[in-house]
C-alpha cells in the first residue's frame, strides 16, 4: 500500500532519486543507503540557507526538536556528512543528526508537493525541500549544539565503532580488537562496536569473500585472514554504494519484478544454491536471531 502510494507520485519528484533507488529506500536503510542518500541530497543543500522547518508529527523515535525552526531559518548548510547511519546536516552552530530507522526516506522535492501521511519533517531551502518520509517512525531528527561539545561526543554517535571505509579501520585494529573477542565473527561484525555499518548481507558476503567461515571465534583469526576480510568489506560497501545501495527487498517492485539494482550475491539468500566459485550447495544457519549463508567448502 505505502509503495502504490509513494510510486503515484514519484514523477512528482525531483533529480536525484531514480525509481529504483527509490523503491530500495523504502526499505530498511544500511550504510550503503545512507551514504547513497547523503550524496544525493548534499548537492541540493550544501551551501543553501534555510528559508522554513516544518514537523508534522510530535517526533519519531525521540520527539522533534521543536526549537529547530529557530536554530535553523536564515542559516546556511555548510556541508553534510555521515556517521555509521546517522547522517549530518553541519551549520555554524550545531548539527542536525537524522536517523532513517527501519522504513524511513529522504528525498529532495520541489517546494508544494503535497505532504503525505508518512511525511513528518520538511527542510524548506528556496524553492527546494529536504522531506523526510517514515512510516513506521523508528527514526529520528536531532540536533546537536557545538555548545554542547564535540559531536563526535553525542550520546549516539560515541560508542559507534570505526567507520570501514576509512584509513582508521585496518585489519591490525580489527585483530587487535578482537583478542579477547570468542564470538563468532559474524557476531562481532554485526554488533558494530568495532566497525560500523556491516550488516547482515554484507557480513555474510565479505566473510565468503574473505574465505573466512562465520562461525570462527573472532579471536582464532589471524591478522592474514583480517587482511582479507579488510578488504573484503572494503570492496562490499564500497559496490554497494556504487549500485545505490542494496537490501533483499530492494530488487523487488510493487508487481514483484526485479529491479534494475539487483545485485548478484555469493552467498545471502542463496540457501540449498551451488556456490558461484566451488558448487557445494550454500548453507544457512542463524545466529543470533539473523540468518548467516556460507559455503561450508570456500569458508574455513
Ligand atoms: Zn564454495
Amino acid at each position: 500500500m505505502f509503495q502504490k502510494v509513494h510510486r503515484k507520485y514519484i514523477s512528482r519528484l525531483c533529480h536525484f532519486i531514480p525509481d529504483a533507488l527509490f523503491q530500495r529506500c523504502l526499505t530498511m536503510p544500511e550504510l550503503p543507503e545512507v551514504e547513497v542518500t547523503r550524496r544525493g541530497v548534499a548537492p541540493h543543500l550544501d551551501g543553501r540557507i534555510v528559508t522554513a522547518v516544518t514537523f508534522r508529527h510530535r517526533g519519531l523515535r525521540w520527539p522533534f526538536p521543536l526549537e529547530l525552526p529557530a536554530l535553523l531559518v536564515g542559516r546556511e548548510v555548510r556541508g553534510t556528512g555521515r556517521r555509521g547511519k546517522y547522517l549530518l546536516l553541519r551549520f555554524d552552530h550545531g548539527t542536525v543528526i537524522i536517523h532513517l530507522g527501519m522504513s524511513g526516506h529522504l528525498r529532495i522535492l520541489e517546494l508544494g508537493v503535497e505532504p503525505q501521511k508518512h511525511d513528518h519533517f520538511d527542510l524548506v531551502v528556496g524553492r527546494r525541500l529536504l522531506r523526510l518520509t517514515d512510516p513506521r517512525r523508528f527514526g529520528a531528527v536531532l540536533w546537536h549544539a557545538d555548545a554542547d561539545g564535540p559531536l563526535e561526543q553525542h550520546v549516539l554517535l560515541a560508542g559507534l565503532g570505526l567507520e570501514p571505509l576509512e584509513d582508521v579501520f585496518s585489519a591490525q585494529i580489527l585483530y587487535q580488537k578482537t583478542r579477547n573477542r570468542s564470538a563468532p565473527i559474524k557476531q562481532v561484525l554485526l554488533a558494530g562496536d568495532i566497525v560500523v555499518g556491516v550488516g547482515n548481507i554484507y557480513a555474510s558476503e565479505s566473510l565468503f569473500r574473505a574465505g573466512i567461515n562465520p562461525k570462527t571465534p573472532a579471536h582464532r583469526i589471524s591478522l592474514a585472514r583480517y587482511e582479507r576480510l579488510v578488504d573484503a568489506i572494503r570492496i562490499i560497501l564500497a559496490a554497494a554504494i556504487e549500485k545505490g545501495g542494496s537490501t533483499l527487498r530492494d530488487f523487488i517492485g510493487a508487481d514483484g519484478q526485479s529491479g534494475y539494482f539487483q545485485q548478484s550475491y555469493f552467498v545471502y539468500d542463496r540457501a540449498g544454491l551451488p556456490c558461484r566459485n566451488c558448487g557445494a550447495l550454500i548453507t544457512q544457519i542463524k545466529q543470533g536471531q539473523r540468518s548467516t549463508f556460507y559455503c561450508k567448502k570456500c569458508q574455513k
